[in-house]
């Protein structure tokens, strides 16, 4: 049996990670936390088993004790709750389904406790991967890949070696506003927002995945995972979202992963690496697929993007910048709070604001977003 613990449980990833471990049988789930939604987690305990949960609030934490109380599990809230369920002893990998850089603490916690970490957690690598990576090395800790451009770029790095990588070709759908210009984009509501063509994710991710500060989080978190500079990553859109990333080498061989849209599958490979085990779901049929498309992207219209690229090129506090003031940008849009196209606007502020630290200490990172936020509240 493989042991995991999951942060995020009831998200779109951590459900769908407990849907892989339904299928297979032989993970054993240890610990699970979650933000609020008690009632999913009583479901899940219920199902899984798990000796260690947590909640965020205190309060959520006293009603689930009393809803479980009929079975043998610790509850936990706060951030000692993630700590405790991400370090528990016998747990091997732990899968960072939460959202935000709330993240940080726990996986950092789970290296030094010799986790290794399947990661769907991007914030944390763009805020934090110049403690994580070092630190997941010193420790000889694996973190794979769960975001599904990032595994398809691990999978089309395996058997090539220690041949360099010349480029990462970063796939992207383009989200729903492709081809839109600035001025179609004024009036956007949180409902066209959330409708994303081709993948069911979170809110959080889906606003980022219409602005394009998902794929500028990601060229940072694919910078981190795979040692490349920033500019050797190109975003390419691929509407279909059926290329899921690529990798060039020296030679100009390029080397891809391919299929449907299901995060199950790079969920289930990063589990059970370098394993592939079958995975219910269909399959591309390239018949009735006939055709793949490809464009630029626009960094003008969704200048978010080559905002990302300046704070990876940069380094140091600014991506911290970048993506402590998108969470709460996102949070406000979501709250219809702001417009649309103010999230942009907000990570621009912040960033032209900032004193760049270079090499910031996790205590320093967490000041960083605490001013971020301060400034975005101050800002009416
Ligand atoms: P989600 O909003 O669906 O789920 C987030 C989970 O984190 C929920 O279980 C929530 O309860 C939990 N959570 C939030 N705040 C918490 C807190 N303070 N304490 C404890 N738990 C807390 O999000 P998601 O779409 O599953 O995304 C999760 C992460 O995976 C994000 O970093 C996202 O960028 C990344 N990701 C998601 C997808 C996807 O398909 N959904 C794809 C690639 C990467
Ligand atoms: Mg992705």
């Amino acid at each position: 049996m493989k042991k995991i613990a999951i942060l995020g449980s009831t998200g779109s990833i951590g459900t769908q990670t407990l849907e892989v471990v339904r299928e297979n049988k032989d993970i054993e789930v240890l610990a699970l936390a979650a933000g609020s939604n008690i009632r999913l987690l009583e479901k899940q305990i219920r199902e899984f088993g798990p000796r260690l949960a947590a909640v965020w609030e205190e309060e959520s934490a006293k009603e689930l004790r009393s809803l479980v109380a009929d079975l043998d599990v610790e509850i936990l809230s706060g951030m000692e709750g993630l700590i405790r369920v991400s370090v528990l002893e016998e747990t091997e990998i732990l899968v960072t389904a939460i959202v935000g850089m709330i993240g940080i603490r726990p996986t950092i916690e789970a290296i030094k406790a010799g986790k290794d970490i399947a990661l769907a957690n991007k914030e944390t690598l763009v805020t934090a991967g110049h403690i994580i990576m070092p630190l997941a090395k010193e420790k000889n800790v694996s973190v794979l890949p769960v975001d599904s451009e990032h595994s398809a770029i691990f999978q089309s790095l395996r058997g090539n070696g220690e041949n360099a990588v010349h480029k990462i070709l970063l796939t992207a759908s383009g989200g729903p506003f492709r081809g839109k210009k600035q001025e179609e984009l004024l009036d956007i509501r949180v409902e066209d927002a959330l409708k994303h063509p081709n993948w069911s994710m979170g809110q959080k991710i889906t606003i980022d995945s219409s602005t394009m500060v998902n794929k500028g989080l990601e060229v940072m978190e694919a910078r981190w995972l795979f040692d490349v500079e920033i500019d050797q990553i190109q975003v390419v859109i691929q509407p279909q979202s059926v290329i899921h990333s690529m990798v060039e080498y020296e030679d100009g061989a390029v080397m891809a992963q391919l299929g449907t849209p299901d995060m199950k599958l790079p969920i289930q490979y990063a589990l059970y690496y370098p394993k592939r085990r079958y995975l219910k779901g269909s399959r591309l049929d390239f018949w009735s697929l006939a055709r793949l498309d490809f464009e630029k992207p626009d960094m003008d219209t969704f200048y978010a993007l080559s905002l990302a690229y300046e704070a990876g090129r940069e380094g140091g506090s600014l991506p911290t910048v970048f993506n402590a003031a998108n969470e709460l940008a996102v949070k406000q849009f979501l709250n219809r709070e702001i417009k649309y196209l103010e999230i942009t606007e907000i990570i621009e502020d912040c960033m032209r604001a900032h004193k760049n630290i270079k090499n910031p200490t996790l205590e320093e990172i967490l000041t960083v977003e605490a001013g971020v936020y301060e400034r975005i509240k101050s800002r009416r």
